[in-house]
């Protein structure tokens, strides 16, 4: 097992990262409480794997209770948090109790606003079950919901007490769960670490092959990567915005083309490609290197070609992103490869990089 530290003052957790960690209990002994503990999860992830994690915390003398949930972002609702409320306050859980959140991004979102919002705040532990939420989702402390009018609209910075990553649960992800995760990994590596994108681009057949040694290795250093950032600019004021490197094109394809028609991952491994083009129509990324990120990302079976729509609907999407300020959009871009930056752009040349990457 290995142990990495985010390092947030007295809000620091630790992330732990192993194979069959669910069965630790020993692991698990350290969130012990005097009250009830509280596996959310949902009616996937609950019948793969909520039996060994309640052995674990049950070995401990917890009591527990499962509070399982519909499956899928659709369901990261106002209702659904709801029901994570109903399930606590039926139980008695009072301030001391713990909830462990198992499964992706959706579940971890949601129960981590629960926890932080549940009699003003109680402890949770992130139990990410896919590679994007081992990579991304479970650090960082952005918890939330969507709004019917929009995406993770409403939420709070909220850390967790620590972030279990057992890294066999991969294997029962589909494929194209497991290639969405790749391409957050692909990220860390473009903004933050050449060297890591080289190691990525040798190894790309056995990432897609589910190898655990080298699963192991991106999650390990996407986590470093993200912890880092994290740490530097806890609630995004900075430099924690390189981490939406190919986000807000990958917003725009995600949600012009109706959620759920890709996957966020794949919008992003799309998002990447034209944020890259935008770095070389800046002058700073070379063509080379462009066409080398572009490589990598499709050998990870991720998409590189952009639906083709008007101008209009591009700069509409992308205006709407949230990290748009008073209508000002700040792109990453790369200066290099391991090298981002923020940066405004005319519209102009924001409309020759679509054309290039033939999106318009
Ligand atoms: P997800 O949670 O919907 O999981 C994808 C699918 O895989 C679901 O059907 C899920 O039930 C299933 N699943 C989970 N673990 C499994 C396993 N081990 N084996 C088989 N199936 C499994 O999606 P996701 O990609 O994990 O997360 C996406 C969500 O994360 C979005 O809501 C996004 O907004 C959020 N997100 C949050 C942050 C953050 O910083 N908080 C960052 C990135 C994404
Ligand atoms: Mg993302």
């Amino acid at each position: 097992m290995k142990t990495l530290n985010v390092n947030l003052g007295d809000r620091s957790y630790p992330i732990f990262i192993g194979q069959d960690l669910l069965d630790d209990a020993q692991l698990f002994s350290q969130f012990a409480t005097s009250s009830a503990s509280f596996i959310v999860t949902n009616t996937t992830v609950e019948p793969l794997y909520a039996d060994r994690l309640e052995a674990s915390l049950k070995a401990n003398g917890q009591q527990v209770i499962r509070i399982v949930l519909p499956d899928g972002e659709s369901f990261k609702t106002w209702e659904t948090l709801q029901t994570i409320f109903t399930g606590l306050l039926e139980s008695n859980a009072d301030r001391k109790a713990t909830i462990f959140a198992l499964g992706g991004g959706v579940i971890g979102d949601m129960a981590g606003f629960a926890a932080a919002s549940y009699m003003r705040g109680i402890k949770f532990v992130q139990i990410p079950t896919t590679l994007l939420s081992q990579v991304d989702s479970s650090v960082g402390g952005k918890t939330g919901i969507n709004h019917p009018l929009g995406k993770n609209m409403i939420g709070a910075f909220y850390q967790p007490i620590a972030v279990i990553i057992d890294l066999k649960t991969l294997l029962t992800l589909p494929k194209r769960e497991l290639a969405a995760g790749l391409a957050e990994v692909v990220k860390h590596g473009a903004i933050a670490d050449h060297l890591f994108l080289d190691w990525i681009e040798s190894n790309a057949a056995a990432l897609n092959n589910y190898d655990l040694s080298c699963l192991e290795h991106v999650v390990v250093k996407s986590c470093e990567i993200k912890s880092a950032v994290v740490a530097q600019d806890e609630k995004e004021s900075g430099v924690r915005a390189h981490l939406n490197f190919g986000h807000t094109f990958g917003h725009a394809i995600e949600t012009g083309m109706g959620y759920g028609e890709w996957l966020h991952g794949e919008a992003v491994g799309c998002g990447m490609a034209i944020a890259a083009e935008l770095s070389v129509q800046l002058g700073y990324l070379s063509l080379e290197d462009k066409n080398r990120l572009i490589r990598i990302i499709q050998t990870l079976h991720l998409p590189t070609k952009a639906p083709q729509w008007d101008t209009s609907k591009y700069l509409s999407y992308m205006s709407h992103d949230k990290k748009a300020e008073s209508g000002q959009i700040k792109y990453i871009v790369l200066e290099e490869l391991g090298q981002a930056k923020v940066q405004k752009v005319d519209d102009d040349l924001v409309i020759s990089t679509l054309k290039v990457a033939g999106a318009i």
